[in-house]
């Protein structure tokens, strides 16, 4: 980056100190991850300097044969990853995936039924302050409160009453499996449409180890930048009769020009996503995931829902005299990065919150294993146990910087 250096220090500097940041901290944060050097490569070419409003084949702006090539590959390669009828890769972000397929679908105030936020769904599935709750009627289902887990029956009986136009399954704090056979059946019962929002688990659908909702629902939305380890960014994808409708709503119901960049780095993502070792590595989050929540269970702490299936987990602080706010920024000081996370009925405000989310798709790019995660375990333990003891926050950061360097991030870009 020597002319960045020379023209912008500034921003030469904070990209600069972020790579030492990403290379020195244990990043547990479930919604992040590492993309590889190709990504990057593709994310930061000339191909952001395009206009291509329209489709491949069908553009308002002459000069799109190159950025054809690349959204043409990008949208193939999807559709083959996850066996879908139509695919498309111009969504910005998850937000907007979402929001693309309520407007093309719902009329204002159409009655939408979606995971309470406070039991793992995202903003864009029904808060007041999100587009969705404030041009829809969201009725949100919640968990069970003995098993903590999604209950199907309840959702039925709900949906029965709330006789909604769309269901959307998919959560941001979630850690079990989701069955979306049942939710198939109960969008079925009472006649909606079935949205399945998979940005969380994308990269564990692709690599074979969650269930695949495109079978079974009209719409999956997606992120590419979460366990997908892709550009920030979201794609669709819909049943066939729904193709127009969506791209229609993408372009120009709700964007403008597509980032053809970040599509070109899309289309090296779904390649990389499926080689076996792909599938190797989501195999790993989730070993490292299950090894990491149980090593917890050890040191007594309450895992919500008692585990997980997939590359998260909740962490229940409630009886451990520490909230997930100050959990979270007490582990900051000693370079572990995790967030603050409701659990299933929390006595504590957003803002506080009883608990903690980790997630390993990151540690688990940069190659640990379970080892690695009984470790950091014991390190967060150590922490939680005495925030107030500079000498021991001080003492598990330098374990952290041990176990970082072990696993180093970008080589090439230092
Ligand atoms: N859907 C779910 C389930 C998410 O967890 C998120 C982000 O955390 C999104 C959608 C939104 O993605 P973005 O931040 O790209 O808008």
């Amino acid at each position: 980056m020597s002319k960045l250096k020379r023209v912008d220090p500034q921003i030469y500097k904070a990209i600069l100190d972020e790579i030492r940041r990403e290379d020195e901290n244990l990043e547990l944060i479930a919604s992040e991850n590492f993309v590889s050097e190709e990504v990057l490569e593709a994310q930061g070419s000339i191909m952001t300097n395009k206009y291509a409003e329209g489709y491949p084949g069908a553009r308002w702006y002459n000069g799109c044969h190159n950025v054809d090539i690349v959204e043409t590959l990008a949208v193939e390669r999807a559709k083959k990853l996850f066996g879908a009828e139509h695919v498309n890769v111009q969504p910005h972000s998850g937000t907007q995936a979402n929001m693309a397929v309520y407007f093309a679908m719902l009329n204002l105030g159409d009655t939408v039924m979606s995971m309470d936020l406070s039991c793992g769904g995202h903003l864009s599935h029904g808060h007041p302050h999100s587009f969705s709750g404030k041009f829809y009627k969201i009725v949100p289902y919640g968990l069970n409160r003995k098993t903590e887990t999604l209950d199907y029956d309840e959702i039925l009986e709900l949906a029965k009453k709330a006789r909604p136009k769309m269901i959307l399954a998919g959560a941001s704090a979630y850690p079990r499996a989701i069955d979306f056979k049942k939710f198939r059946r109960i969008a079925d019962a009472v006649g909606a449409f079935l949205l399945v929002d998979i940005a969380h688990i994308a990269g564990l659908v692709a690599g074979g180890v969650h269930q695949n909702p495109v079978e079974y629902a009209e719409f999956v939305s997606s992120t590419t930048h979460k366990t997908m380890r892709g550009p920030r960014g979201g794609f669709i994808m819909c049943r066939k009769e729904f193709a127009k409708k969506i791209d229609m709503e993408i372009f120009p119901g709700i964007q403008g020009g597509p980032l053809m960049h970040i599509i070109a780095a899309k289309a090296v993502c779904f390649k990389e996503a499926s080689t076996p070792a792909f599938k190797a590595y989501q195999r790993q989050i989730i070993k490292n995931a299950r090894a990491l929540s149980e090593e917890f269970e050890k040191l007594g702490y309450r895992i919500i829902s008692g585990g997980t299936d997939t590359h998260l987990f909740l962490v229940d602080l409630s009886k451990k005299n520490i909230t997930g706010k100050d959990a979270s920024r007490t582990l900051d000081r000693a370079n572990i990065t995790v967030n603050k996370n409701l659990i299933p009925f929390d006595a504590q405000s957003p803002f506080v919150t009883s608990g903690i989310r980790i997630g390993t798709p990151a540690v688990t790019t940069r190659g640990m294993k379970e080892p690695e995660m009984r470790r950091i375990a014991h390190l967060i333990d150590r922490v939680l146990k005495s925030p107030n003891d500079e000498k021991a926050v001080k003492g598990v950061r330098a374990d952290v910087s041990a176990i970082a360097k072990a696993f180093p991030l970008y080589k090439s870009l230092k």
